[in-house]
């Protein structure tokens, strides 16, 4: 398989994300391991790297200042298009790395050791990495030692998954909200009674972490759970689905009940005011809800309904909650999430931008990539795994983030 093949997989990106990783905060997990790998290999650099479809992505690193980089230039796509360690002693002595992009300038790498972490099946999603400023002769033994702390990066990832309550929130953890919402379902569509499922997520989350600070967006993330909580029953289940995603499933409970319970969060946490070490911050969260019925859904379904219609309240505007319509019915069409590699062809096919498919609908598409500058209001989206190519216009444009319709 050609390494861009390898890199951009159907099973290596889904590998990834099975494991919700990417654009986490950090955790004293993996920070823990890259310390280690600093002192035991003596070398003042070294990541847990994440690459997706347009970039490598660092759940962990030292030495280094930014989260993340363009996937072009990096070090850490060779072992993982390779499956098997990548070792420089000296970059300026190796002509494949001479002219590099982080060898020229920052970081100014000279020597680079890099192992595959492998999730599901063995299939590599990333890398452990040593890195420095100056040549280093990796021994053997350092190789070894850093392939015996991606196997302990390996594990993390595993447990983070196994995990029924999360520990920010308290709620149920993805996997654990599944498995009790897959038996409420199941229960509902036997004794014949009303079920639907909330989906919501935080607007501009991403914001309040750049103004007010991490420690701040997961103040508002507990708060936020808790205030749920405080007005949802018990017989509810509550879960974080994501980042700063959340879902319920409300037992008992028709579409209508169903959007007024919505509402009444909404406007919940819309109200709340969170004190974080930078201040008070506000927040607002959009919602989406699906039921169960007439026709038998299963719980995948009924939870990508409630995120399809949190979806649309977000294209709509924002702070507000909106119920399932079907695809007929909605302008976007039914938007699966997916993470899918894609490049977008612009300029008589002469430029290409590497891209990241986060949602894809008959209709459009939500792709990232390291920058939207210079991208055109048209261009071609192409998903080579699916053998996908269409011309297609900007709905949406923020700094790294597209929405897209097709032509
Ligand atoms: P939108 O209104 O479109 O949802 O915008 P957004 O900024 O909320 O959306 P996006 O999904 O792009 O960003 C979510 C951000 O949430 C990314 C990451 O910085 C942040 N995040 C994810 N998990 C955590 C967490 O556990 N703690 C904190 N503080 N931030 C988190
Ligand atoms: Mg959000
Ligand atoms: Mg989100």
């Amino acid at each position: 398989m050609s390494t861009i093949g390898a890199l951009n997989s159907e099973e290596r990106l889904a590998a990834i994300d099975r494991y919700d990783i990417l654009d986490t905060p950090v955790e004293e997990a993996f920070d823990r391991i890259t310390r280690l790998v600093c002192r035991l290999l003596k070398v003042r650099i070294s990541t847990v790297t994440f690459i997706d479809g347009h970039r490598q992505w660092f759940k962990s690193r030292q030495g280094l200042a930014s989260q993340e980089t363009a996937r072009e230039p990096a070090f850490c796509q060779i072992p993982v298009a390779e499956g098997r360690a990548l070792v420089v002693t000296d970059t300026l002595e190796d002509s494949r790395f001479r002219d590099n992009a982080f060898v020229r300038g920052e970081p100014h790498l000279r020597a680079y050791a890099g192992v595959p972490i492998r999730g599901a099946e063995r299939t590599i999603v990333g890398t452990l990495c040593a890195m420095d400023t100056e040549p280093h002769p990796f021994t053997d033994e350092e190789v070894e030692r850093l392939a015996d702390l991606a196997k302990l990066v390996e594990s993390e990832l595993e447990l983070r998954l196994l995990a029924t309550i999360d520990p920010v929130t308290q709620a149920l953890s993805r996997r654990a909200f599944r498995t009790e919402a897959e038996r409420a379902v199941a229960l509902a569509l036997r004794h014949k009674y009303d079920l639907c499922c909330i989906f919501f997520d935080l607007d501009h989350f991403k914001s309040i972490n750049d103004s007010a600070g991490h420690a701040t967006g997961d103040a508002v993330l507990e708060k936020t759970a808790q205030t749920c909580q405080a007005l949802l029953r018990k017989s509810d289940l509550f879960g974080r689905l994501g980042g700063e995603e959340f879902a319920i499933i409300l037992p008992h409970t028709g579409p209508v009940e169903g959007l007024g319970v919505a509402e009444k969060l909404r406007k919940a946490i819309e109200n709340q005011l969170v004190k974080g070490p930078a201040g008070a911050v506000r927040v607002t969260a959009s919602f989406g809800v699906a039921a169960v019925g007439p026709t038998p859904l299963n719980v995948d379904s009924l939870i990508s309904r409630a995120d399809e219609a949190m979806y649309r309240a977000k294209m709509s505007g924002r702070n507000r909650s909106l119920m399932w319509q079907g695809s007929e019915a909605d302008p976007i069409g039914l938007t699966r999430r997916v993470l899918k590699a894609g490049s977008i062809v612009f300029n008589q096919g002469n430029s290409t931008i590497n891209c990241t498919v986060r949602r894809l609908s008959d209709r459009g598409a939500t792709l990232d990539m390291v920058t939207s500058d210079g991208v055109p209001r048209r261009f071609k989206l192409n998903i080579p795994a699916d053998n996908f190519s269409h011309a297609c216009t900007i709905s949406v444009k923020s700094e790294k983030r597209l929405e897209v319709v097709f032509d």
